[in-house]
């Protein structure tokens, strides 16, 4: 199946009781069971079924289902955030002592988080992740995890997958990817050797803005060395649901990181259309990238165009769109913010993957807690607009801008 119709048929959808279309919301906290017996079994893993929705809820698992199918990976834990997602991803495998090799142009959270992990014995070791030979003279005995985005946000350089997935597996150490400013239409981590996935579902998946939530897909992949990873020893007899099994049974239901029913039902109507969502945004974000490229007096980046650093990793990578975010910079701050003043269809909003474009000045906003260095490593200025292209017709996109440019 292609990429719309497994969105649409991959999993078992609606409700097998009444025929609705869609998964009803299970707005119910926790679930009747038939007998002591049952409920014996299924805390110990020997059943399946309901109990408690910070641990499981029909709607949470339908919407999980379809991320496991567009991941193409084995299980799926939904968080109640992009971040929550990230957290337990990391400490699930993470510990004091234990060391994180990362990109330097991350989201700006997942930065402020990895520094919230120094308190608790956890060291991040950030790099240039175009640079394979920076990438692997970090690692040493104590890393445990490689951690890199598919599409950094803002630099949006395109992270070359399978030569991290290599070193990683070189090492003996699984790969993280954040799969979010991608998305599983424009690629799929764990098909070019990533081991788990996280998407903030906050943004593309969900795709208008209704609701915070992540997941964390697993590929089951992982071969999980007792000596390295002791506390994965007790999991290993699920096999390839190792990893997901140590989460559920630990720290995502102990931390309380579950997604709301609401939000699951709020994601599985808008996903429907993340493909065709997709497709249109990538197509603007092209369009307009080329228009602003021809301007004096701007400077554009987006993978998408032959002159960004990182073309050739996102046509090897990214087949059908190189992401829907650009950003231009337009020669100083007060420019910028004249500019972003002065569109009429963007809105001024710190958040991406809309049906809306929206534009942020992410120097002033989103990296006001990075340091001078963190800032130029993320490729963040303080002349530069980051836009999160929408679905709008181009034509209107691309009068607006010339319109506030002018
Ligand atoms: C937004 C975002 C996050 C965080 O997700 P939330 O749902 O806001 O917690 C993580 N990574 C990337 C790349 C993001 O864009």
């Amino acid at each position: 199946m292609g990429f719309n119709t497994k969105l649409l048929h991959g999993t078992k959808a609606g409700d097998p009781v009444t025929g609705a279309t869609l998964t009803p919301i299970y707005q119910s906290s926790a679930f009747y069971q038939p007998s002591a017996e049952q409920h014996e079994k299924l805390f110990h893993n020997k059943a399946q079924g309901y109990s408690y929705t910070r641990i499981e809820n029909p709607t949470i698992e339908a919407f999980e289902d379809k991320m496991t199918v567009l991941e193409n990976g084995k299980a799926t834990v939904a968080c109640s955030s992009g971040m929550a997602a990230i957290t337990n991803a990391l400490l699930n495998i993470v510990g004091a002592g234990d060391e994180i090799v990362t990109s330097n142009s991350l989201y700006g959270g997942t930065i402020d988080l990895f520094h919230d992990l120094e308190a608790f014995g956890i060291k991040t070791n950030f790099v240039d992740g175009s640079n394979p030979t920076s990438v692997e003279a970090a690692i040493n005995d104590n890393t445990k995890v490689l951690f890199a985005e598919t599409i950094g946000n803002p630099k949006l350089d395109v992270t070359d997958i399978p030569a991290w997935a290599k070193l990683a597996h070189g090492h003996g150490i699984p790969l993280i990817i954040d799969n979010t400013v991608a998305t599983p239409y424009l690629v799929r981590p764990i098909e070019h050797g990533a081991d788990i996935v996280i998407n903030s579902t906050s943004k593309y998946v969900n795709g208008n803005s209704s609701a915070i939530s992540g997941t964390i897909t697993d590929s089951g992949n992982f071969k999980w060395d007792q000596e390295r990873y002791p506390l994965m020893k007790p999991y290993l007899k699920f096999g390839p649901f190792a990893y997901t099994a140590k989460l559920r049974n630990g720290l995502f239901r102990n931390t309380g990181a579950c997604m709301a029913p609401q939000t699951a039902f709020y994601n599985l109507v808008g996903m429907e259309t993340l493909g065709l969502r997709m497709e249109r945004a990538c197509n603007n974000a092209l369009e307009l990238a080329c228009y602003l490229d021809l301007l004096d007096g701007v400077t554009v980046n987006y993978p998408g165009l032959a002159t960004s650093p990182w073309y050739d990793t996102a046509s090897k990578l990214l087949k059908k769109g190189c992401g829907a975010i650009l950003t231009l910079r337009v020669g100083s701050k007060e420019r910028a913010f004249a500019v972003m003043n002065a569109l009429k269809i963007p809105k001024i909003v710190s958040n991406i993957g809309d049906t809306k474009t929206l534009i942020v000045h992410p120097e002033s906003t989103l990296s006001a807690h990075s340091t001078e260095q963190e800032k130029k490593d993320a490729a963040v200025y303080d002349d530069m607009i980051r836009v999160s292209v929408g679905i709008e017709d181009i034509e209107d996109l691309i009068h607006d801008f010339e319109q506030a440019l002018k």
